[in-house]
């Protein structure tokens, strides 16, 4: 299957299906949005959702976290992961936006990084979420779940992933699709034991392609049967062992 082809499978079959994918992250405005991102690195939006409620209450405004410290931030983020680091983030960011942006969060990538705690990840969420840009923020599920369906080829970074990504969907659909590919990564595209069996798109999947082919399914079985009988031949042998241990002790 060529690579448009594939391209074309996957905007035809979400589009149709998840036309209203969204972010899973609860917000209120763009400086909710900014703060919910940073504290989601490397954690689930679920953990981020069960504190942002008293976090957003306590700190409503960029000049109201500005005013405080990562100390005081800290005891109200700590279920989370990283928390002395992104407390940090998170006042940076705030005294940034209020000094540098006149506590605006700005559209621009270039001024979206200047602030600690935003990488390009968290900036294109912002630049795609809030202000519509066409960019597309690649996090661990992105860049697996495009991997495996085969959208990119060779990418070994979220960069490469990214450039893949922007060159081949159409403009229109970039800001979706990155919920697309996470939702699909977090419910059926799982990093350990991906649900192929039940998935709806691996009729045009190369991971699904590749694994299920009558030859891998054979070696597969090869393997295991191999397996068994290492197992079984490792047992005899422990068995043999004892029993010459215990006679060399009489
Ligand atoms: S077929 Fe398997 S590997 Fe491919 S997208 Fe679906 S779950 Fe992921």
């Amino acid at each position: 299957m060529l690579k448009q082809e594939r391209y074309q499978h996957f905007v035809d079959y979400f589009s149709k299906n998840q036309p209203d994918a969204v972010t899973e992250l609860h917000y209120g405005n763009p400086f909710q949005l900014l703060v919910a991102v940073i504290l989601s690195a490397q954690c689930t939006d679920k953990r981020i959702n069960q504190v942002t409620p008293a976090l957003f209450e306590r700190f409503p405004s960029p000049e109201s976290l500005a005013a405080s410290t990562p100390e005081e931030v800290f005891t109200y983020i700590r279920s989370v992961s990283y928390p002395n680091n992104k407390a940090k983030h998170l006042v940076g960011m705030a005294k940034m936006l209020v000094e540098k942006f006149h506590s605006q969060v700005p559209e621009g990538l270039d001024e979206l990084q200047q602030m600690p705690g935003v990488g390009r990840k968290t900036a294109n969420v912002i630049a795609s979420v809030i202000f519509e840009a066409p960019a597309i923020a690649v996090d661990t599920h992105v860049f697996r779940v495009a991997n495996r369906i085969g959208l990119t080829t060779n990418a070994r970074t979220p960069l490469a992933v990214e450039k893949q990504l922007v060159e081949y969907l159409p403009v229109e659909t970039l800001g979706i699709a990155h919920h697309w590919l996470i939702l699909h990564g977090r419910y059926i595209c799982i990093a350990r034991s991906p649900k192929c069996e039940v998935c709806p798109i691996s009729w045009f999947c190369k991971y699904y392609t590749r694994t299920h082919t009558e030859t891998y399914l054979q070696k597969q079985e090869a393997l295991k049967v191999k397996k068994t009988k290492d197992q079984k031949k490792k047992k005899a042998l422990d068995v043999i062992s004892k029993e010459l241990k215990k006679r060399s002790v009489k």
